[in-house]
């Protein structure tokens, strides 16, 4: 017996591989410090929480209707005028996750043949689903000379007439970066003039520390185009709930609905439930875990920044720093897979190498600092000891 083919295409996230291989230092009795996953150690604020057990406990135990509660759907289109975008009910699709909504919105719109314009470092689940659903995924570089901000020319460079969608994800993984007013608008005029799908990945829209929250689709035509995808696990520190959502032109939803209909069903109805809360109730979780977010991440940047061969820029959003670690692979003369390999097996640290995020990552690390403060200081002493005592090449 084999499987099918297609699913030989389908990438993977390296969060999930290394944090199987810490799990089992952790069994063979390590205490390993995680900056390798995207997960908030705060918990789930407790009036969602109330929300959601109060749903369980009144029987909200059966199927929803498969494009989400209307009174979600309705709480995430006003959400949305945050941002400057005007929405309403039936542009919104839930989904159990952010992810499957990536999947749908992939399915939904590339046809066999098209060019997917990617962000290399990226996410790299754009590209596994870009592939499988017969796309072509065309990386476009951020360069940490821009901090990491999507560079307008080097897209419109890569434009060709089988470009059918551009793939944006602000404030981005793994590199923190955000775009400017200006950025957007040229992407969204490049968007128009090519008649390009925009698939915008606000995951960490609300996880900025320059105050701004923004988006693509608020510019004038952009909501025709675009599918913005977004969810609850990271502003809400809700990953394991498993609530997303995507906003697509009204015209799209009742495909995209029979899309979930074959998949998924629909989303759990008492996590809908905590949804509502998370999104009409008071929002000063979320400031607070901003603040925190904040504090750890200006500790990790000045500590990475005083280890000698590492130089790491300032993220202005999400929860992840990308140092160069460029200086340190010269002088032992390692790769960045094999140096954050080492760092997980030597000094019980999980992180990423840049490239589990596409070639453009080469030379850097990922850590996220989603996690308890004190494991992040403890973490910087391993990583300042650890490559302070590797040899250098000869
Ligand atoms: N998009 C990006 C850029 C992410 O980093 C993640 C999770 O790490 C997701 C989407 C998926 O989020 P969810 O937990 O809502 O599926």
């Amino acid at each position: 017996m084999r499987s099918a083919t297609r699913l030989d295409i389908l990438g993977t996230e390296d969060a999930y591989v290394v944090l199987d291989a810490a799990k089992q230092l952790e069994a063979a009795g390590h205490r390993v410090l995680h900056l390798e996953i995207g997960e908030p150690d705060m918990p789930t604020p407790p009036h969602v929480v109330e929300a959601g057990v109060r749903a369980l406990r009144e029987g909200r135990t059966r199927y929803a209707v498969a494009a989400g509660l209307p009174e979600l759907r309705d709480a995430i289109a006003q959400s949305l005028a945050a941002r400057g975008v005007r929405a309403s009910a039936e542009n919104v699709i839930v989904t159990p996750g952010a992810k499957p909504m990536l999947f749908c919105a992939a399915l939904a719109v590339i046809e066999p043949g098209d060019e997917v314009l990617c962000p290399n470092p990226g996410f790299p689940i754009y590209e596994s689903v870009a592939r499988f659903a017969g796309g072509q995924p065309v990386y476009y570089p951020l360069a940490e000379s821009r901090a990491f901000a999507p560079d307008v020319d080097a897209i419109a460079a890569r434009v060709t007439p089988r470009t059918r969608v551009l793939i944006v994800n602000l404030p981005h993984n793994p590199t923190g970066g955000v775009a400017s007013a200006d950025d957007l608008a040229r992407l969204a005029a490049l968007a128009e003039r090519h008649d390009l799908w925009l698939i915008t990945d606000e995951v960490y829209g609300q996880l900025r520390y320059d105050g701004r929250c923004d988006s693509i689709a608020a510019l004038p035509g952009m909501s025709e185009r675009t599918i913005i995808v977004d969810g609850f696990s990271k502003a809400y520190c809700m990953t394991g709930w498993r609530l997303g959502y995507g906003v697509m032109p009204a015209w799209l939803s009742e495909p995209m609905t029979t899309l979930v209909i074959n998949n998924l069903s629909c989303t759990a109805t008492f996590v809908q439930h905590a949804g509502v809360a998370a999104l009409t109730g008071p929002q000063d979780p979320v400031h607070r875990f901003v603040a925190s977010l904040r504090a750890k991440r200006d500790m990790l940047v000045r500590g990475l920044n005083a280890i000698d061969g590492v130089r790491c820029a300032t993220p202005a959003g999400a929860f992840y720093t990308f140092p160069d670690v460029s200086g340190v692979l010269a002088r032992t003369g390692l790769a960045c897979g094999a140096l954050a390999e080492r760092l997980l097996a030597e000094a019980h640290t999980a992180v990423l190498a840049g490239t589990a995020f596409g070639p453009g990552g080469a030379g850097h690390l990922r850590l996220s600092y989603a996690g308890a403060a004190r494991d992040l200081e403890q973490a910087l002493e391993r990583i300042r000891g650890w490559v302070g005592s590797l040899a250098a090449v000869a």
